[in-house]
């Protein structure tokens, strides 16, 4: 027998991902009186992406990642896509505060521990743009804290591994920001899925596949679902439809027929770790060390050695090592991005090819890389890593974006798309960076863009500065907001402030 679930939602949430389960609990919080219902084709939450090993667990700030800061033809640092990042987690940070102050999420060391950001880099040239890019960032109140050095000793205390057997002669530096953060998506998906059903009026469903949806009567959405068990298809209408499939998303858009997800295609990376669970070596790494990417590689597969801390595990991961699958999903068909191929997308997904020939031969070049070859990019990080120490883990898959563009055919994307039915009452999710940790920021632009009217309403916009005070607020642009947020976040979810 499939499972019960309600044929008239208000909403339906496809997929059990951290995107879903935010926007589920914001849409809770804001209107208790929501008949909710969630489709995952998985047997639980957070099985993709979302899933602790599948992603890094970086609670991605802008603090040490190098690919937001670009070097402009003047030679100075732009910072502003960083700052930009930097306050999208501030936003996070504010929802699970108060998820934790209202008991919907019992200790937050169950999901975030406190892990220095460090970015670490070497050679001359870098070392010039490194000392640039700190000067840029720590005159910004949103970097207050941030620390640099050249000096060996210190670098080495910051990060004992990264120095243990260097070349003396090696010029190198470093920044850190000790108010930095490993999470783990795959718990904090879980709980938040949890206290959504805690809630009432609101169910999961495991094991079900949404298959197919169509436009029904009176402007709602037809939501096909094939319960992988008994094989049965069934079908709801809900009022409001979130497409957060993660890889899953582009072919329900394709289905769902809108004109605006029209000519979108998607182009799927696939990765790989490198993990250490050796005590002795965990001991004497923590923190979370980004360097600088390959020329030619995607802003996505820049090398960092982390400390990951999953069920009270302490581990270290390296890498992502990219490579090219047709897989759309971990648990997807080979079939995904040839399934995908639509007349409206044909042009685009040419075009993309045609302008990034040199990313498809870096992926291609990775997934040929010999193991001994892939240790090596470890080991310019942590020159003495033993292979013995080290386990391959697979990581989970991203699908960027590849949008219609007037004058290029179609351009490759690697930020996140939300795309909004003309009447707002489907939206979905493409694409997959900054990812989870700006969970909060994309579920608030889906409910400005798919409720402007409720949530201008004085009841959603009341609550919803109770959720997040700083809504409406710019933090780029108020130093003392920013310093009374940070310090309120920090001591409720108990990581570091400075
Ligand atoms: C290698 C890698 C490293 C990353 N590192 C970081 C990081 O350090 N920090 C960070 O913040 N983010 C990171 N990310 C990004 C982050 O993991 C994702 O942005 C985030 O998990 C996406 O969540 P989601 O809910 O959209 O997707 P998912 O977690 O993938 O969830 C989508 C769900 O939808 C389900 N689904 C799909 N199709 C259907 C269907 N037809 N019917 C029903 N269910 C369906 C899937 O089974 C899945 O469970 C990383 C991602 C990868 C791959």
């Amino acid at each position: 027998m499939p499972d019960a679930f309600l044929t008239e939602p208000d909403v339906v949430l496809i997929g059990a991902g951290v995107m879903s389960a935010t926007l589920g609990v914001f849409l809770r919080e804001l209107e208790p009186s929501l008949r909710m219902e969630m489709f995952e084709t998985l047997e639980g939450p957070a099985q993709e992406s979302s899933e602790a090993w599948n992603n890094a667990g970086t609670g991605h700030a802008a603090n040490c990642e190098l690919n937001y800061t670009p070097e402009q033809a003047d030679g100075h640092v732009d910072i502003s896509k960083a700052l930009q990042v930097n306050v999208e987690f501030d936003l996070s940070r504010q929802f699970w505060s108060y998820l934790v102050r209202k008991g919907a999420i019992k200790d937050p060391r169950s999901f975030i521990h406190p892990v220095p950001h460090m970015s670490f880099i070497r050679g001359a040239k870098n070392v010039a743009f490194l000392r640039k890019r700190f000067e840029a960032m720590s005159a910004h109140h949103c970097y207050h804290g941030m620390e640099y050095s050249e000096d060996r000793q210190q670098i080495a205390s910051w990060a004992p591994l990264v120095m243990e057997e260097r070349r003396a002669d090696e010029p190198v530096a470093a920044t850190r920001i000790v108010t930095g953060t490993d999470v783990d998506y795959g718990s904090l998906t879980r709980q938040l899925v949890d206290h959504l059903g805690a809630s009432g009026g609101f169910s999961a469903h495991y094991l079900n596949r949404v298959t197919g949806i169509s436009r029904a009567e009176g402007g709602r959405w037809r939501v096909e679902v094939k319960d992988k068990k008994s094989r049965e298809t069934r079908a709801v209408t809900a009022k409001f439809v979130f497409i957060g499939a993660g890889g899953g998303a582009l072919p329900l858009l394709e289905k769902s027929g809108i004109p605006e997800g029209k000519g979108y295609g998607g182009f799927p990376v696939s990765g790989i770790w490198l993990r250490c669970d050796e005590p002795d070596i965990n001991e004497r790494h923590h923190a979370k060390v980004y360097s600088k990417a390959a020329v030619g590689s995607p802003p996505m597969s820049v090398p960092h050695l982390d400390t990951r801390v999953i069920g009270g595990q302490h581990s270290l991961l390296f890498g992502p090592y990219a490579g090219f699958s047709t897989r759309f999903l971990k648990h997807g068909s080979l079939m995904d991005l040839f399934e995908s191929v639509e007349p409206s997308n044909i042009t685009p997904l040419l075009s993309a090819a045609r302008d990034n020939l040199g990313l498809t031969e870096y992926l291609i070049g990775q997934v040929l890389q010999s193991s001994g070859h892939r240790f090596g990019t470890l080991q310019e990080i942590y020159p003495g890593a033993d292979p013995d120490d080290w386990k391959l883990q697979v990581a989970g898959q991203r699908v960027q974006i590849i949008r219609p563009d007037a004058e290029h055919g179609g351009l490759l994307e690697f930020g996140t798309e939300v795309v909004v039915a003309a009447d707002r009452s489907l939206i979905a999710l493409l694409g997959a960076s900054p990812g989870a940790s700006t969970a909060a920021f994309i579920a608030i632009s889906v409910l400005e863009k798919g409720f402007p009217q409720e949530l201008a309403a004085s009841g959603w916009a009341r609550k919803l500065r109770e959720i997040i005070p700083s809504y409406g607020v710019s933090l780029i642009d108020d130093a003392d907001f920013t310093r009374r947020i940070r310090a309120d976040t920090a001591e409720v979810l108990k990581v570091d402030n400075v």
